[in-house]
């Protein structure tokens, strides 16, 4: 099979022990490993701490991953929410980040992730950085949400732009594939933010919430 772009690069870093793991527990426990792409894990981190993020908002924790990444990025009192629907994922993404040492600045909330968000407002939590990678159907409710907990010039990332080709896939008509194309022509039209899309891998959204 020839190289992919992805893969030449992804090949030029030193595997990650802490990485790595989360790829064998997904395994081991027969689960699709869907975390997000290595280079994207990479920007996250970059991201985090090139804007001195304090406090992250991820939504989808699956084995923790992306949830590393993230916290990676944060300051010694760095905080990251995740929000995760399935208890035993989130169970999987804290040991992970123990086992990464980052387990300290890590706070699971189970259930819907909309429900999750709505007592997050509540609760007057704000955040400097925002992971969304959960179903793909609430993604235009969770960027509205995302903007209401952010602080002037947060962040928001959002994985699975392209939905493994079926976002530009004329034929594809299904729910997810629909309320992506909404939010990716949201991402790149609404003026309360400055949107960008990056399509290597699955495909990343950036906005930057004006300040
Ligand atoms: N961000 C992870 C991958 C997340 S995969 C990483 O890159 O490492 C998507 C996750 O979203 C799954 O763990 C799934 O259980 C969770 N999810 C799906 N629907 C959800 C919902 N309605 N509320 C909260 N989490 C949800
Ligand atoms: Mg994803």
């Amino acid at each position: 099979m020839e190289r992919t772009p992805e893969a030449y690069f992804d090949g030029l870093y030193e595997s990650d022990a802490d990485l790595d793991r989360v790829a064998d527990r997904l395994r081991e426990a027969g689960m699709r490993d869907i975390s997000v792409a290595a280079g994207y894990g990479r920007l996250l981190t970059f991201l985090v701490a090139a804007t001195g993020a304090t406090r992250a908002l991820e939504i989808g924790a699956l084995g923790g991953y992306s949830g590393i990444c993230l916290a990676r990025g944060l300051p010694a009192n760095g905080r990251l929410v995740s929000l995760e629907l399935n208890s035993e994922f989130a169970e999987m993404a804290l040991a992970n980040l123990t086992a990464a040492g980052l387990g300290d600045k890590a706070e699971y909330l189970v259930g819907e992730a909309s429900a999750n968000l709505v007592k997050l407002k509540e609760r007057g939590d704000t955040f400097d950085f925002f992971f969304i990678d959960a179903d793909k159907e609430n993604y235009p409710y969770y960027l509205e949400a995302c903007l209401e907990l952010a602080n002037p010039g947060a962040i928001i990332a959002a994985d699975n732009t392209l939905l493994r080709g079926k976002t530009i896939d004329e034929k594809k008509q299904g729910p997810s594939v629909r309320a992506l194309r909404q939010f990716n022509l949201t991402i790149a039209r609404d003026n309360r933010f400055q949107g960008v899309h990056l399509p290597a891998y699955d495909g990343l959204a950036l906005v930057r919430v004006k300040a």
